[in-house]
């Protein structure tokens, strides 16, 4: 496991050979992943921008310079302000530290969204290929707003931050046989470019280079989640793996938010065949039919247990798109039933509801985050390096 983590740690340096720019630090991220694209502008809004296509450096450009490309068959068309400038296999448009640019996906259509430092173009599956590479410091920015949401609190951007600079170097290698460290989708970490909210860059200037590790300082699995309804789950419960981190803890800073209650009321029939068709309950017993119709979680539990069979929760709240495993059943009237719930999300680690809550109270980030994930502590990534010598 050790010489896993010193195998991440230099993957991730990746020095760009030019007098231009280094990006010290930075990693190459997938966007627009899951869409393909064919037709797309690129306006450098700050910096010093150049472009190279298939290794050759063929222009710079100033800003408000509109670059389009359009794919052509199996090239990148190139047009610069409307006049063409080339077909190329691979083109990188690489900036100076400081620089950005806006993005509009023409086909498909999108919204405009700013990115910061570089960019290459290829052709994949009849579309485009985007690779942002972008800082880390910058991509964990993006990855912030994006997860935690713009307007919240300091405290608590400092502690999705180190979340995701730790699930960002735990998975640093997911998609390394397509050319890039992760994409931009929740598949790996959700990521929109450059954040809105200034907050955002203070709180990782405040946490720089933290990550969390287990005790054998080993970059922990980072699973949150909005609200867990006041208590937290175990990881072997929702994932089938256990581990010393993701523990059910008691958590009453997550009562009385937004995401604390939910109800969803279902007709009676609907339920029954639903155990009926799914699970083969024997609904058709009276007594079996009564049972089904009620059930009670003080705590959280894994099953819920109808005639002798157990059936997994996880399965219940996937089936029936149920925001938790943590509800309880009552009949509701003639025909129907009520499921009345706590939290929202699978339950495991980080509670953001109930983070966002504790940091309102003054605990601080390393606090907040030694509650969630217990028997862990907060390292700086560059001293995972020491192991190198080992
Ligand atoms: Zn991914
Ligand atoms: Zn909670």
């Amino acid at each position: 496991m050790k010489k896993a983590i010193i195998y991440l740690f230099f993957f991730f340096f990746i020095i760009i050979n030019t007098s231009f720019t280094i990006l010290s630090e930075s990693i190459l991220i997938r966007i627009y992943a899951h869409l393909k694209v064919t037709s797309v502008q690129i306006i450098q809004s700050k910096g010093n921008y150049y472009v190279m296509a298939d290794a050759t450096t063929i222009l710079k450009t100033k800003n408000t310079d509109v670059l389009k490309f359009n794919l052509i068959n199996d090239s990148v068309n190139l047009m610069l302000n409307d006049s063409f400038k080339g077909r190329y296999k691979y083109i990188k448009i690489i900036g100076s530290n400081d620089a950005e640019f806006k993005i509009k996906l023409l086909n498909p259509d999108r919204k405009i969204r700013t990115y910061q430092n570089n960019i290459s173009l290829s052709v994949v599956e009849e579309g485009l290929k985007l690779i942002n590479e972008v800082e880390l410091n910058n991509y964990i920015a993006g990855v912030t707003e994006a997860e935690a949401g713009s307007r919240t609190t300091l405290e608590f951007y400092k502690v999705q931050s180190i979340l995701a600079r730790t699930f960002a170097l735990a998975h640093i290698n997911k998609h390394v046989n397509e050319g890039f460290s992760l994409c931009d989708q929740v598949h790996c970490q959700a990521y929109f470019g450059k954040p809105k909210d200034s907050n955002i860059c203070s709180a990782i200037n405040l946490t720089q280079n933290l990550v969390v590790v287990d005790e054998n300082l080993n970059l922990i699995i980072a699973a949150f989640h909005s609200n867990c309804g006041g208590q937290t789950a175990n990881s072997e419960d929702v994932w089938g793996a256990k581990t010393s981190y993701l523990r059910s803890i008691s958590d009453s800073f997550s009562l009385k938010m937004p995401n604390s209650k939910w109800e969803r009321r279902m007709l009676t029939d609907d339920w029954l065949s639903y155990l009926k068709l799914k699970h083969n309950i024997p609904i058709e017993k009276e007594n079996i039919r009564q049972a089904a119709l009620k059930f009670n979680q003080e705590s959280r539990k894994i099953y819920l247990e109808c005639n002798n069979t157990k059936i997994p929760l996880k399965n219940v709240r996937q089936d029936l798109q149920l925001k938790s495993t943590f509800f309880n059943i009552l009949p509701l009237g003639k025909d129907s039933i009520l499921f009345i719930g706590r939290g929202y999300g699978h339950g495991l680690g980080l509670c953001q509801e109930g983070a966002i809550k504790m940091g309102k109270l003054g605990y601080n980030y390393t606090q907040i985050l030694n509650f969630y994930y217990q028997n862990t502590q907060l390292i700086d990534l560059h001293k995972l390096n020491f192991f190198k010598d080992e």
